[in-house]
């Protein structure tokens, strides 16, 4: 079996405003100690438990793994490494972590991957979301990771509100960072959650919306202008020079298999979906796994429908779709009439041009609406 794996460090130098991942202030350095020693021994309880599973990515994300201090990050590497070497290993990081030295280490220890939270290069925003780095320190490592040769991400957020007095610096933004060529980008619009500072601001009234005009033209901006930069949008919100799409992230989209391992992590294993435990509290006490659901029939079949259209030119296959139990006449005639939706023999997909990319969240809740 073919397997992936999710390792997730829930330390955080700060709160952005936006977020609502399960993240805490680091700690002392002995509590994320004995957070990385037992996921240690949750990855080899993995591995004994999956013998004939080979390791294809790997993911440290987070929370921050790049503030993790080396020495420990390095253990889970090694760990990782022990089971088999995966193809891609991706370290997330923060901008302000990276440093020539930082990388050097990380690619020695044999990541191959770093997937950068830059989000904007405004100041202004950055500051208004409570990110303690500044577009000086994105640039910088940007430029490092690009001089490395190390293949990586760049992780951008669209400001679906604004602090009133701040206004939006997106496409300079884009255009900045495409013009130092990353591999890969991945654009998402900010999500705004109960309980986080964010939504308390737009309550406030001190953030209010982008106009659904603005949102809609830079989308469409941005299609055209990452296609004409050769980049291949090939999901909703991400884009890839060839051969660089995230494999580890076509795992999850494929409902193919991975392992999850930390806190509050998931994993999707022999069909069987599970949740690891909220808290750091119980899971450094031991209690790792708190949910465990059988994922098949009708379920199976509409995750495969809705992760499967995000992926733009590829969208729904007839056989997948037909051995998992879903009548490909059904699923047609519901397609058939609408522009955004193209249908071949042998597959069915939201339509490669920006504006039906737009319209695509509510495409794929209208065609697969008898099988949510
Ligand atoms: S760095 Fe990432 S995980 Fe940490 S608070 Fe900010 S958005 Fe959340």
């Amino acid at each position: 079996m073919r397997l992936s794996l999710y390792i997730h460090i829930p330390f955080c130098r700060y709160k952005c405003a936006y977020c609502d991942f399960v993240s805490y202030p680091l700690l002392k350095e002995d509590i994320e100690k004995q957070y990385v020693d037992r996921l240690l021994e949750e990855i080899d309880w993995w591995h004994q438990a999956l013998p004939d599973a080979t390791l294809y990515t790997a993911y440290i994300g987070g929370g921050t793994p790049s503030a993790l201090p080396l020495s420990l990050l390095e253990k889970i590497v090694l760990k990782v490494r022990k089971w088999g070497g995966p193809v891609e290993f991706t370290v997330e990081a923060n901008p302000e972590d990276i440093s020539r030295d930082w990388l050097s280490h990380i690619i020695s220890m044999g990541i191959n991957r770093v997937s950068v939270g830059v989000q904007t290069l405004s100041d202004e925003l950055l500051s208004a979301w409570n990110r303690k780095h500044t577009a000086k320190d994105s640039i910088r490592a940007i430029e490092y990771l690009a001089s490395s040769g190390i293949n990586f991400n760049v992780d951008m957020i669209y400001p679906t509100y604004l602090p009133y007095g701040i206004s939006m610096s997106f496409r300079r933004d884009i255009k900045t960072i495409v013009a130092m060529k990353p591999n890969h980008m991945s654009v998402y619009m900010m999500d705004i959650h109960e309980g986080t500072l964010a939504h308390a601001l737009i309550r406030g009234g001190k953030w209010g919306p982008v106009e659904e005009d603005i949102l809609y033209e830079d989308m469409v901006w941005l299609y055209n202008f990452m296609g004409d930069m050769g980049y291949h949008h090939y999901e909703i919100s991400n884009f890839a020079l060839s051969g660089y799409e995230s494999k580890h992230n076509i795992v999850y989209w494929y409902q193919d298999f991975y392992v999850g391992v930390g806190v509050s992590a998931w994993g999707f294993v022999n069909f069987v979906r599970y949740e690891n435990v909220p808290t750091i509290k119980d899971y450094l006490q031991g209690s790792i796994q708190r949910k465990h659901e059988v994922v098949k029939g009708k379920d199976l079949l509409t995750e495969y429908g809705l992760m499967a259209l995000r992926l733009i030119g590829e969208g729904i296959s007839r056989f997948r779709w037909e051995r998992l139990g879903g009548d490909w006449s059904i699923l047609i005639s519901r397609a058939i009439d609408m522009e955004c939706v193209q249908i071949t023999d042998d597959r069915l997909f939201v339509k490669d041009s920006p504006e039906c990319i737009m319209l695509s969240n509510s495409v794929i809740e209208e065609m697969l609406e008898p099988w949510l």
